[in-house]
């Protein structure tokens, strides 16, 4: 028999309440599904389409039954500390659902028919205001899927302005990669590539580098002898003065290891910038979650955070992610650049008439700045939740997240089983210099060869287990609205002092 497949639009709470009981009972178990609930979550997938489908609530049925004890608590948590994954604000909650249920495609600026561009192009200098940018250089950009696809735009737009100015020097005008291609331009520009210059990048931005067209091995560390987060000016100087490339140098604003900054205070800036403009080279900063700190007032508590996003607004374009620090639901990141004209030079839409909207445009078309034309309306979220929360509640958030964080540090410091990286011989400095992350590892081989799995495995706490200097350590990012000071730093000590005193040697 074929189902009734026509559907209406039905009022009442029942859907808000199945998802939020789900949530509540999943909250309840470990930070992490069990072993057995996710074989019987795999053991439940059908192995084939069904051919009239077995209805909507049996699927719903399904779903929370069968699938739901098998994903992590990675937002429903405060203590799952893996990547930097951020939870998800209610309010943000509450508009990613009416996302969902109202299917706004935000992909052509449309006056007359929805409201969806002018919230997210609010959204956007809402965003440009909590990071202390002025609204007259940068509230231009867009809402990406996440800081990866905000890479892309950055490298994109980057290489699109840097091949322009030199093939322009050379007498060669209009050399627009976006209209006549990569090879095009850099073999009438006479050059042989385009260089990344960062300090310890996030993978991302190879990724980007390799799509459009730069190359993974083109993506080129400069670091300062004995810190490898620091540019290397002298070494960074030389780089760009070669006459056979062109350069794009990428900041990396928060260090996804580490939790560090490339830079340290607005001088760092201003020689970076100057360095560009000798060269004709473009700067990017990498900021996904690092340049949240920019959102504190002066005081002394995160006045070395502060410093590690100063003068950003001397970059040509921000990378930065919105399910990260901003604790709205995946998947959400930002892209801003202080040149209005560049990300249409790369990623217009063009000579697609019926996709046009009216000829004077006070906000640009979201399809002609960003890789997608079709979009999910991912900036109504952003916008509910800096609504709701304004300066002063994010300020809270990110307080709680670094406190913990600088709180697990000193204790890590002073114990006998634990240590915390990058090495330190002082205690006030190592706390000073923590953001949200603490990077840490077992004195012990044995302990450290096992402790991501064994911390994990008390289904208590997650941390993502990583690599530092050639040897495994451990990695606690908190980035959840959750954080509670005292609780939190209560099950993660209780957590670390039992592994280790369990563990012989
Ligand atoms: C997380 C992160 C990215 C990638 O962000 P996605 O949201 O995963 O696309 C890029 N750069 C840095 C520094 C990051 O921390």
């Amino acid at each position: 028999m074929v189902g009734n497949h026509e559907y209406t639009i039905q009022g009442g709470k029942s859907l808000e309440s199945l998802i939020r009981n789900a949530a509540v009972s999943r909250h309840k178990s470990g930070v992490l599904p069990s072993e057995n609930d996710l074989e019987h979550a795999r053991a439940a997938l059908p192995n084939a389409l069904s051919t009239d489908g077995v209805g909507y609530d049996q699927t719903i049925k399904h779903i929370i039954d069968d699938l739901v004890p098998a994903f992590n608590n990675s937002s429903l948590s405060s203590n799952y500390y893996g990547f930097v994954t951020g939870g998800v604000a209610p309010a943000a909650l509450f508009a990613d659902n009416i996302v969902s249920t109202f299917d706004q495609n935000v992909q052509v600026h449309l006056k007359e028919h929805s409201i969806a561009t002018d919230i997210e192009y609010n959204a956007l200098g809402l965003l440009v205001d909590l990071l202390r940018l002025d609204r007259q250089s940068w509230h231009n950009g867009t809402f990406t899927t996440g800081a990866t696809a905000s890479n892309i735009l950055g490298l994109g737009c980057g290489r699109e302005f840097v091949l322009r100015a030199a093939a322009e020097k050379k007498g060669i005008l209009v050399a627009s990669v976006g209209e006549y291609g990569l090879f095009e331009v850099m073999q009438a520009a006479g050059l042989s590539g385009v260089q990344v210059l960062s300090t310890l990048p996030h993978s991302s931005l190879a990724k980007a580098a390799a799509a459009l067209g730069i190359g993974r091995v083109n993506v080129k560390n400069v670091p300062l002898e004995g810190d490898s987060l620091q540019f290397d000016m002298r070494q960074l100087d030389t780089e760009l003065a070669r006459s056979d490339k062109v350069s794009i140098v990428s900041v990396s604003c928060g260090e996804v290891n580490t939790g560090r900054f490339a830079t340290n205070g607005i001088e760092d800036m201003q020689q970076l910038r100057r360095l560009c403009d000798m060269y004709g080279a473009w700067l990017h900063v990498d900021g996904a979650f690092g340049i949240q700190c920019r959102i504190f007032d002066d005081s002394a508590e995160f006045a070395s955070l502060k410093a590690g996003c100063e003068g950003i607004e001397l970059a040509d374009s921000i990378a930065g992610d919105g399910h990260k620090m901003l604790n709205v639901p995946y998947d959400c990141g930002f892209f801003l650049c202080r040149h209005g004209k560049e990300a249409s030079n790369v990623f217009q839409n063009a000579n697609a008439a019926y996709l046009a909207s009216g000829a004077t445009q006070d906000i640009q078309s979201p399809l002609n700045i960003g890789i997608e034309n079709s979009r999910r309306f991912r900036a109504l979220p952003v916008y509910a939740s800096l609504l709701s929360l304004g300066r002063t509640g994010y300020q809270d958030m990110l307080q709680r997240q670094i406190r913990l964080a600088r709180k697990i540090a000193g204790w890590l410091f002073d114990h006998t089983e634990y240590t915390v990286l990058p090495e330190t011989s002082s205690k006030d400095e190592l706390v000073e210099q923590t953001y949200m992350i603490v990077l840490f590892c077992a004195k012990r081989k044995n302990l450290n060869r096992e402790l991501s799995s064994k911390i994990n495995a008390t289904l208590r706490m997650f941390v993502s287990g990583t690599a530092w200097q050639g040897k495994p350590a451990c990695r606690i990012a908190i980035a959840s609205c959750m954080v509670n000071v005292e609780r939190d730093f209560g099950l993660v000590t209780d957590v670390l002092d039992k592994i280790s005193a369990e563990t012989v040697s």
